[in-house]
């Protein structure tokens, strides 16, 4: 019989009053007892006491010696005290309450003791003893699995009983993970990994375990979730875009640059999926910087070569105008009409640009959340694109793409990892990566100072301007606040603005109206302005190559993911860029957050960090993550191995001999769940 059918009460030992609670632990078969795996484990593999650690835990063993003395405090409170020689130093053992222990505790015997270790008194307050052969040849010299039990079940009854049902059944656990992906990672046999995450005799034995674990249940996660993928996609047809393949071509070999790698094979997964006739729905991500811009303008190109509109919405007026810009650029010159709709245009403006939109004028329509209002009607949407698509919500994002029949749908984001687990909770895109960035772009050298040397940063600031080169000074709030102990943008702003004269200084916060940003940002990109003090209205997608400084101040109020797409808004050119965090942070988080951004500029690796410092619930706004609960994987740890994992999830769902080579046959009947609880996924 199959583990899984088989009941825990087959395992020697279990009645039905044990089975019970073992219910309670999610434990009903034999194959569940066997994945019910110990949370830690205790280390009763011997020490030296040169090896003990102080306030540490420690396993020593040593011959007793003396007389052993007990103090009783009250009725039941007892304090045994014994003296120990473990390799000829001399300890002593205190056991707390166990006074029943005296009898055992002979002189000349030698004994196994585990428990905390103070240094200084060259004592070990005993948790466990191991007194008899017997058990010192049971415990002592391993790593001992702790699980989390319940009602009558005892740590030690749950550990014989899982090793009594690994005698009886071990042998009977399939592998279900197909070969070429064990040797592919070179990952442990399943029985054998199952066996030593129970019991391991070393911690990298242990690590060996578990890696195969994780890897095994993070890969079943994702296959299920790729099979739901492909079973709800077959309901939704899209639009099969059929586009002149070497027109395409022949645009991106005009482009001023040549594509990197990563933003060539985008393009080819976009493009097929453009092309097929299931819908897209992909999420681009790249670090800042990474080019995704164009990308966006190779999508849109192809989109309109085969007869539809597309539209590319983004956050900010900001990024609007400078999208429009660089894709007319693009796009115009090949006969494609851009056009703009944002808040910020005249009554008289938006009727002209909502007729060209709904007669099929336009080709390419970018605009911020103004895109998403009931007026704006197109005559055949066929692709929407959303420019850092976390500023919008999922709701946004939907009424743009009902704007259309069935418009493919590409999001992209310059903050890749939170998505990435984001989109494997909830399961419905494909995503891309850019993980590349353009050639000759130089890392952005960052130090973080302490407000004190604030002059000398603005010494540097001047210095740089001076060679031709601008600066953006980013301050946490606007206005002066008392309570705040911060700096804001508007007295920075005078400062600078006296200190650096002639250079000229400019000023952009939210609370400024749109033509007035807009006007700011403009001429900081004209060059006209050489310093731009601001708040974090720039954060997103801003592109001026000519600023090779970027000032953070009070650096620590910001959040990693924040810092970094800040410091993205420079070294986007071929000069050397610097970015200065100023900043005297007063709690843990806040150092390390510093400390990270000097020690990386690569967009996941920080993300990872973030993730680290915050935990996964955090990161994604508080409980609202809807992040599965994996038994083993930790996802803060084991991000990456959930994207290897999922990569080859896909491919093997993809390979059309899946279904029919009994080799995969292990996995075929996890899959036989995704159909019937395919809410877990929704
Ligand atoms: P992001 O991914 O942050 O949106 P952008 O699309 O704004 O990045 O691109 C950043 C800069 O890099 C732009 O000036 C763009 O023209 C340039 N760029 C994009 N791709 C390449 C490339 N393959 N080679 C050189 N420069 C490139
Ligand atoms: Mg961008």
């Amino acid at each position: 019989m199959e583990l899984q059918r088989r009941p825990v009460t087959d395992s020697e030992g279990i009645g039905e009053k044990r089975a019970e609670d073992l219910a309670r632990l999610g434990i009903h078969s034999v194959a569940d007892l066997l994945e019910y795996f110990p949370y830690r484990y205790e280390d009763y593999r011997i020490q030296d006491v040169a090896e003990a650690a102080h306030e540490e835990k420690v396993t020593l063993r040593g011959k007793l010696y003396g007389a052993v003395s007990v103090r009783w405090y009250g009725r039941k409170k007892s304090r045994l005290t014994a003296r120990m020689d473990v390799n000829g130093v001399h300890i002593s053992v205190v056991w707390f309450n166990q006074a029943f222990l005296k009898k055992k505790l002979v002189s000349g015997r030698t004994i196994i003791v585990f428990g905390k270790w103070d240094a200084h008194r060259l004592q070990v307050t005993a948790d466990r003893t191991f007194i008899t052969q017997e058990e010192q040849q049971r415990h002592a010299g391993r790593l001992e699995p702790v699980y989390s039990v319940t009602g009558s079940l005892t740590v030690s009854g749950l550990r014989n009983a899982i090793y009594r049902t690994f005698v009886r059944f071990g042998r009977e656990i399939e592998e279900i993970l197909p070969s070429e992906l064990l040797q592919r990672y070179r990952l442990m046999e399943r029985a054998k990994a199952m066996y030593l995450l129970h019991f391991p005799r070393g911690r990298e034995e242990g690590r060996e375990a578990r890696r195969r674990m994780v890897y095994e249940e993070l890969f079943l996660y994702e296959l299920k979730l790729m099979r739901l993928r492909q079973m709800k996609k077959k309901q939704v047809e899209g639009i099969a875009h059929s586009f002149d393949k070497e027109k395409v071509e022949a645009f991106i070999g005009e482009l001023p640059f040549s594509l990197t790698k990563a933003q060539r094979r985008v393009v080819d997964e976009i493009l097929g999926d453009l092309a097929a006739e299931d819908r897209m729905n992909r999420l681009l991500q790249g670090d800042v910087g990474s080019g995704k811009t164009v990308v966006a303008a190779i999508a849109l190109y192809a989109n309109v070569l085969s007869g539809y509109q597309g539209a590319l919405m983004v956050p900010t007026e900001i990024l609007a105008e400078q999208h429009i810009h660089s894709l007319k650029e693009l796009l115009e010159p090949r006969g494609l009409q851009v056009m703009a709709l944002t808040g910020s245009m005249t009554a008289r403006e938006r009727r002209e640009v909502l007729g060209q939109i709904q007669m099929g004028l336009a080709d390419v329509i970018v605009g911020t959340h103004a895109l998403i209002q009931e007026t704006v009607v197109f005559r055949n949407l066929g692709l929407v694109i959303t420019d850092e698509q976390h500023r919008f919500g999922v709701k946004q994002r939907s009424i743009l793409r009902q704007k259309g029949p069935v418009p493919d749908s590409l999001s992209m984001t310059a903050t890749p990892i939170p998505r990435t687990l984001a989109i494997t909770a909830f399961g419905d895109m494909d995503v891309s990566t850019i993980d590349e960035l353009p050639a000759g772009r130089r890392p952005v050298e960052t130090y973080w100072v302490k407000r004190d040397v604030w002059p000398r940063v603005v010494q540097f600031i001047e210095k740089e301007c001076n060679r031709g080169r601008q600066a953006y000074v980013i301050c946490p709030l606007i206005e002066e606040s008392e309570k705040m102990d911060l700096q804001n943008a508007q007295s920075v702003f005078e400062e600078i603005a006296v200190r650096l004269a002639p250079l000229r200084v400019g000023l952009l916060h939210g609370k400024m109206a749109p033509a007035e940003k807009d006007e700011v940002m403009r001429h900081f990109a004209r060059g006209e302005v050489q310093v731009l003090v601001s708040t974090t209205v720039v954060e997103v997608g801003v592109n001026v190559p000519n600023a090779t400084v970027m000032v953070i101040y009070d650096a620590d109020r910001f959040g990693l993911a924040q810092l970094h797409q800040l410091r993205g808004r420079v070294g986007r050119g071929r000069e050397a860029s610097t970015c200065v965090l100023v900043a005297d942070p007063k709690s843990e988080a806040g150092i390390e957050r510093m400390r990270v951004m000097t020690e990386t500029a690569d967009g996941f690796e920080i993300a990872r960090r973030d993730l680290e410092l915050r935990g996964p619930g955090e990161f994604f706004g508080v409980k609202q993550s809807g992040l599965p609960e994996f038994r083993i994987a930790d996802l803060a740890e084991d991000f990456r191995v959930l994207e290897v994992a999922r990569g080859d999830a896909a491919r093997l769902l993809e390979d059309p001999s899946f279904w029919e080579d009994p080799r995969f046959k292990g996995l075929w009947s996890h899959l036989q769940e995704v159909g019937e609880h395919s809410s877990d996924f929704d």
